[in-house]
């Protein structure tokens, strides 16, 4: 690799995620004869593959895993700068890198993702997941596990306890219903069945994601691949140093989540709890009380056994396990960039970006999950740290870089206008459109609701007669058309009462 050691480039893009690898393809298209250059911290880089424009809004694609040397041989004008960033300096536009690079900017875009909001750094049997290094740690002490703990209510902690198998479960959600950051309580009790012993088996297709696999000693067959540099294996959350770039979609594809139990799939959700301490031994535990069990087993009181870790909730039960993993969500990778500078903050922990993805200081833009979007949303659309707007936002981020370089006018891309999400919980497609949850909303909304158990759930969100959100599960077929409900504000008063009924074709209805 070329040293950089203080070499300037007209564009800087950090991170090697998606939406890092994003803006560099959009700014080396644009200035393919420029110097570019991509710092990150780990050895390989996401790209998106297969992409497909599914509606107007709604987008699916793949996501491929690659040794960064592909990017620089695709991109031509592009220089892979594989380290950490340690410090910024906007004053005099360089950055600093771990392994003494000074890399000088024009303009700099900020990728540096998040990481995973531990409950506790100083506890080893507490885990994060984030990056391939943390699956596999994940992986590996699931194999000799009885027990585990879940605690959060995203994403993460659904497809988690969905996935895991062979070991007894305990979810603790704080909320009154399970996946509270996608969806309410009637969409959480259709897919609660599927946490039984008789969930239902995969049906379709996985989700979006594909990892391109480099098979390495000890890596099973259709795994991801290890981004461990030195060979060595890496802990997960506090142990990592070299922060690699988020899972996604189907991030535990090829990874057996089976713990060391010869049991049937069974998790017992603990709700409206949170953590009050966590405790190393059962010595610790306040008036030598025994743990309790975990509901779902419906015993009064437990063997006394030796768990490496308990877990005491807000509701006064007290659980041994194996090892908790803490999904409660993330905290923006901003660290480096912090230090004598003037960024301003979301009240997130991101650095806040305008509609032109600029952060408050000159010259520096930021992406995907390190930024926090501030400027006036429409009301059709909200941020949250996905995939897909980690693309968006990469791809507007190079374009505005470009037009401001090339003093053109820009606008904010379509795409910001309406909340759209396609993804799969529970082995059922989940489309989610604008206030899918009517967020921000207030009492002044009406939810329609159509359920067939076990087969789909539709919930329409309106808001003066006009449809302003929508949740669908299962293979409803009616994205498109809900969406373009959603995109032209048609006033629906007059066909609320054949809107969800399922013996009308409401695409040809509307059509
Ligand atoms: P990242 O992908 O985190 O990339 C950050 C990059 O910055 C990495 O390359 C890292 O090495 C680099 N970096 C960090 N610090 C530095 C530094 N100091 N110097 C240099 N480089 C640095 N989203 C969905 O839409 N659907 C899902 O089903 C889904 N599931 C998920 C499951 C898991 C387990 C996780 C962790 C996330 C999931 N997400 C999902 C979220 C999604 O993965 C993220 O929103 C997305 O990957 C963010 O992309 P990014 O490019 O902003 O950040």
């Amino acid at each position: 690799m070329a040293d950089n050691t203080h070499k300037t480039f007209r564009f800087v893009v950090v991170g090697g995620g998606i939406a890092g690898v994003t803006c560099v393809e959009q700014l080396s298209s644009q200035f393919p004869s420029e110097e570019i250059a991509l710092i990150t911290a780990a050895p390989h880089i996401k790209a998106v593959a297969n992409f497909r424009q599914v509606s107007k809004t709604l987008e699916e694609f793949d996501i491929e895993e690659h040794p960064s040397s592909v990017l620089q041989e695709k991109l031509l004008n592009l220089t892979v700068i594989q380290s950490a960033v340690q410090s910024l300096h906007t004053d005099t536009h360089t950055l600093q890198t771990v392994d003494g690079r000074v890399v000088r900017y024009e303009k700099l875009c900020i990728c540096s993702g998040a990481r995973p909001k531990l409950l506790t750094r100083d506890n080893p049997h507490v885990l994060g997941i984030r990056d391939t290094d943390s699956a596999q740690e994940l992986q590996k002490r699931l194999c000799k596990a009885k027990r585990i703990v879940v605690v959060g209510n995203g994403g993460i902690a659904l497809e988690l306890v969905f996935e895991v198998a062979g070991c007894e479960v305990v979810w603790a959600v704080k909320d009154q219903a399970i996946g509270n950051s996608f969806f309410d309580a009637g969409a959480a009790q259709f897919l609660v069945p599927s946490l039984g012993t008789d969930r239902p088996q995969r049906a379709g297709p996985w989700k979006r994601a594909r990892y391109t696999v480099e098979e390495g000693e000890g890596t099973p067959s259709g795994a991801v691949h290890t981004f461990t540099a030195d060979g060595a294996g890496r802990g997960p959350g506090a142990g990592s140093t070299d922060p690699g770039s988020a899972l996604g979609p189907d991030w535990h594809r090829g990874i057996s989540l089976r713990g060391a139990q010869e049991i049937p799939h069974g998790v017992s959700v603990e709700y409206q709890c949170e953590v009050e301490q966590i405790f190393s031994s059962p010595q610790e535990l306040p008036g030598g009380q025994g743990p309790n069990p975990p509901s779902h087993r419906g015993q009064n009181t437990e063997r006394v056994e030796s768990w490496p870790v308990y877990i005491r909730l807000t509701n006064g039960k007290t659980i041994g396990c194996d090892f908790i993993v803490s999904a409660t969500g993330v905290v923006p990778n901003t660290e480096p960039f912090l230090h004598g500078n003037h960024f301003a903050l979301a009240d997130d922990g991101g650095l806040r970006v305008d509609d032109h993805m600029r952060t408050s200081e000159p010259d520096v833009y930021a992406a995907g999950d390190v930024c926090t979007a501030c400027w006036e949303h429409s009301r059709l659309w909200q941020q949250m740290r996905l995939w897909t707007q980690a693309r968006q936002m990469g791809w507007h981020a190079g374009h505005c870089m470009a037009a401001h370089v090339l003093s053109e006018a820009i606008e904010l891309d379509f795409c910001f206008e309406l909340f759209s999400h396609i993804t799969r919980f529970f082995n059922y497609k989940v489309v989610l459109l604008g206030k899918f949850n009517g967020q921000g909303l207030g009492p002044d909304h009406e939810l329609l609701v159509r359920c067939t158990k076990g087969r789909e759930y539709v919930k329409v969100v309106l808001s003066a007669g006009r449809m302003v959100g929508a949740v669908l599960m299962g293979e409803t077929d009616l994205e498109e058309t809900f969406e373009n409900l959603i995109l032209n504000q048609m006033d629906l008063t007059p066909y609320r009462d054949q809107l969800l009924n399922p013996n009308i074709d409401i695409e040809d209805y509307f059509d």
